[in-house]
């Protein structure tokens, strides 16, 4: 049984709010540093059965266990249930599948994929995230750039590197602090990369920073769209990380993470199993959980000897791109910024669905609702594999203090005029800082590389130790 405050916490994340109304119609942007207008606190949607238990061994008896009403909910649910017969006629055909493959067939299908359809963020009003409540969690994110970039000796290039960056507004959000610090950048010559595979969600982006201004398909790159910001910044939509010329970045990952497809396992008394997706024999159309008669490859690759945990999940796809990340901060300089929420290793069935702002069955109706895992960050500490160094995870709440979120909010507050205008700031900076709301779910997570954090050189004195790296209170070298 997950406590409540646990639960409630989590209910607080990126997949539990209402999107706001103003959302909707086209957030009013203040200048720098007001808070973005959100709507009072949503009703909390009901509490889902725990999966934390154990799955049974036998695969009937966990199909008994967690099956899932699917079939004919699609229709009722307003999808049309086209994801979950492709999914049937390949489970039929072809057998059970990972958990990992159903995610990724559920989320990013070209035809069908949650996100690739229905686009999830805002639009949908399936979810919303910090960046979609105050337009003050992007302006801290551009400033912790800014810092970052000063600190390690302004490079005059610069690209900024977005993964999954949904309706674009976080990147809205730094390009706006970029601007007001345009004499600090000075002459750096600054270009944005959004790595997206939502065609409709490349769209929204598109919009909100270009004002719809793109040329799809530019003849001499690698991305599939081009165009430039409304402050004249070139920006590129890829597919894929891989297809972003190399150059000093800095990449960001909000709430990117935690929709990559993961594998689960199960400790069984024959040893660990995996957890697959099969069609329940006995009802058309309805998926259900099996376990993996014996050992899979994936049991073999992802589970660790020392492992003590009964129920784990692994993103490999996230610890791929987090090497990629490192490789790439080793060689051309740079840092990464992951925020999601997630555990350190500790945590075992996460995976959930959202659909409307409410928990779903994740086998219930693929394609129609948002399916997500909590982030396991001492895998992705793992995976960076000594290339770079890494800090944190720290809270939410405690990054964006140490951003200065308190300072800002006094300064807005005395600055804004009507009653309105305040109860939004102080109810947004609820939202983001509430322990019990998005303040301790929601996790910073940086790499850096190691040169950054040298700590100062006790011989020689004549050098200046690294100026400490904004946001992470304490630099934890790991
Ligand atoms: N960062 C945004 C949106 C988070 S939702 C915010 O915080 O508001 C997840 C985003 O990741 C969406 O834009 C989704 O389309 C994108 N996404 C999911 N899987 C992806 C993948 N494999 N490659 C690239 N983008 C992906």
């Amino acid at each position: 049984m997950v406590p409540l405050l646990a639960r409630r916490a989590f209910l607080w994340g990126r997949r539990r709010l209402p999107r706001p109304a103003a959302a909707a119609q086209g957030v009013r942007r203040l200048s720098l540093f007001p808070g973005r207008s959100s709507r009072g606190r949503p009703a909390e949607p009901p509490l889902s059965p725990p999966l934390s238990a154990p799955l049974p061994t036998a695969p009937a008896a966990a199909a008994a266990r967690l099956c899932s009403g699917a079939g004919g909910e699609a229709e009722a649910a307003g999808g049309d249930g086209a994801m979950l017969r492709h999914l049937a006629r390949k489970l039929r055909a072809s057998g059970p599948v990972t958990v990992a493959e159903y995610m990724r067939e559920a989320l990013t299908n070209p035809g069908q994929g949650y996100y690739t359809r229905r686009g999830g963020v805002g639009e949908s009003g399936d979810f919303i995230t910090s960046p979609e409540i105050s337009q003050v969690f992007g302006e801290l994110i551009g400033i912790w750039y800014i810092s970052e970039w000063m600190a390690m000796g302004k490079p005059s290039t610069l690209q900024l590197v977005e993964l999954g960056p949904g309706r674009g507004t976080l990147t809205e959000d730094i390009l706006r602090v970029f601007k007001q610090l345009a004499s600090v950048l000075g002459k750096c010559d600054v270009s944005v990369h959004l790595v997206e595979v939502s065609p409709k969600l490349s769209e929204i982006q598109a919009v909100t920073l270009t004002g719809g201004k793109v040329q799809p398909n530019p003849e001499d790159k690698s991305a599939y769209m081009e165009g430039i910001s409304k402050n004249g910044i070139p920006i590129f939509w890829y597919s894929n990380i891989q297809d972003v010329p190399p150059g000093y970045t800095f990449y960001l990952a909000h709430e990117f993470f935690d929709a990559l497809p993961i594998h689960k396992f199960q400790r069984t008394e024959k040893g660990w199993r995996e957890v697959l997706v099969d069609i329940d024999p006995e009802v058309p159309d309805q998926l259900r959980f099996v376990l993996s008669p014996s050992r899979t490859p994936a049991t073999q690759n992802f589970i660790q000897p020392e492992e003590t945990r009964d129920h784990v999940e692994v993103c490999p796809e996230a610890g791929v791109i987090v090497q990629r990340l490192a490789s790439r901060i080793e060689k051309d300089g740079g840092a990464a910024l992951v925020a999601d929420y997630g555990h350190d290793g500790t945590k075992t069935d996460t995976f959930r669905g959202f659909r409307n702002h409410k928990l779903h069955d994740v086998l219930s109706a693929p394609g129609t609702a948002d399916l997500t895992a909590d982030v396991d960050f001492s895998y992705l500490r793992k995976m960076a594999q000594g290339r770079t160094a890494t800090l944190g995870p720290i809270k939410q709440r405690e990054f964006l203090k140490n951003m200065g979120i308190d300072l800002r909010l006094q300064v807005l507050l005395q600055n804004s005029g009507d009653t309105a205008t305040r109860q939004q700031l102080l109810h947004s900076y609820d939202m983001l800082m509430n322990p019990e709301k998005m303040g301790d779910c929601f996790n910073f997570f940086a790499l850096l590389p190691h040169h950054r954090l040298v700590p100062p050189d006790k011989k020689d004195k004549s050098k200046s130790p690294s100026p400490p790296v904004a946001g992470f209170n304490e630099l934890l070298l790991k």
